[in-house]
């Protein structure tokens, strides 16, 4: 995000609504390192912040009118009134804005209208949480504008509960504060529970490493009812196992608490992998600290192999990534996001990117796959006012 997109888009907020804007804010996208579908059962996670974001200019108003506009999408401006936003009345992309403004409302803040146009850079889609960019560069626009005093993790538990209850979709709480909250050069080591947070520094190329993110191109907009399932089946292994949420079996526990299961193997496996995945995070983070940033591949790697095979949300062209990223001499591979479809993440050598990166592609040429976009993830800062 540089000045000259904050200008531009200010630049275009003028001619649609005839004034310059109050200010301009930006709220990034990211990749998830480790502690997928953990966020629903109070586990850890570990995003970064990546330097794609939404751009959101944004004018307060005081007669209740909402205006929406986005740059990426077609259609002209859409005019809303505050008053009128009723949750899941919105099937369309206004309604992640729209959500914010009514979840603030909600909470008892004074949002007495906006008018807002938004461009963002972040691929929608692909796993790179641009829905969630979309809210927290809304919600601290108006936090910012109507002098609202919420911090970041409190803007992300408003921004949650408009994707929950205003959209309508279950997701958890990592991509909102990870939007929020990540700082640059950094990952966020985030305990979903109470949010509490730890910046835990990662610098790769200091160390002569990259992590290559691999857009597969593969929507997974089509996932909702299988994240639903999963969702549903973490919540009855934990109610069969007699504890508030899946985070309270300690690893230690593991096989025990497996052995409870009885025959229920659907939920046998997916308690395994979000227990075994609260574990990977912790040792993670454990390495990092350490400085041991190479041995973080395998635990990577170990992390696809739960996706895949006992959470079962991946996908052939995830697998390929990952089996030829690996083939190929990268320290590490998984998927990251919610699954089937969307991005793999490479832990590899600066000297190997290349090598991997063409051997993904011609893999992927000679599968009949649709091109991967391959880029370099660097972890960059979260929500912040640009203008
Ligand atoms: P992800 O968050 O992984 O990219 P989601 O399905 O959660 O995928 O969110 C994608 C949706 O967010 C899009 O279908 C669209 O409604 C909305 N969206 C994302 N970026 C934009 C944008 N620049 N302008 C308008 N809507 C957007
Ligand atoms: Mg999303």
């Amino acid at each position: 995000m540089n000045v000259d997109t904050a200008a531009a888009v200010a630049e275009r907020f003028e001619e649609l609504y005839g004034a310059a804007p109050e200010g301009v804010w930006a709220a990034p996208g990211r990749v998830n390192l480790i502690g997928e579908h953990t966020d629903y059962n109070d586990g850890f996670v570990m995003p970064f912040a990546l330097p794609h974001t939404a751009v959101a200019a944004v004018s307060p108003r005081t007669d209740g009118v909402l205006r929406l506009h986005s740059q990426d999408v077609e259609g002209g401006v859409v005019e809303l009134r505050v008053d009128d936003l009723e949750p899941e009345s919105d099937r369309d992309w206004t309604a992640y804005p729209s959500g914010v403004v009514w979840a603030l409302r909600q909470a008892g803040h004074v949002v007495a209208g906006a008018d807002v146009h938004l461009a963002s850079t972040v691929p929608a889609g692909a796993g790179l949480s641009s829905s969630a960019a979309l809210e927290v560069v809304v919600a601290l626009a108006l936090n910012d504008l109507y002098d609202l005093g919420q911090k970041g993790w409190q803007l992300a538990r408003l921004c949650q509960r408009a994707e929950n209850v205003y959209v309508g979709a279950p997701v958890g709480i990592m991509d909102q504060t990870a939007s929020a909250c990540c700082e640059v050069g950094h990952a966020l080591f985030l305990d979903t529970r109470d949010l509490s947070q730890k910046q835990i520094p990662f610098d790769l190329a200091a160390e002569g490493m990259r992590l290559l993110v691999v857009d597969t191109q593969v929507k997974h907009s089509h996932s909702e009812g299988e994240y639903g399932k999963r969702r549903a089946g973490c919540e009855k292994g934990a109610a069969l196992l007699g504890v508030d949420a899946l985070r309270d079996i300690a690893y230690d526990d593991l096989a025990a608490a497996l052995d409870g299961l009885g025959d229920e193997e659907e939920v046998r496996r997916l308690v395994r992998h979000v227990v075994t995945e609260d574990q990977r995070v912790e040792r993670v983070v454990a390495l990092l600290e350490s400085g041991e940033t190479r041995a973080i591949g395998p635990v990577l790697t170990e992390g696809h192999a739960s996706l895949r095979d006992d959470f079962r949300i991946s996908c052939p062209e995830l697998d390929l990534v990952v089996d030829t990223a690996l083939a190929s001499g990268a320290l590490g591979a998984r998927m990251t996001g919610g699954g089937f479809g969307g991005s793999a993440i490479v832990l590899a050598e600066a000297a190997d990117v290349e090598t991997i990166t063409k051997a993904v592609e011609e893999a992927f040429a000679t599968a009949g796959f649709t091109a991967p976009r391959v880029f370099e993830a660097v972890p960059a800062a979260g929500a912040r006012r640009v203008r």
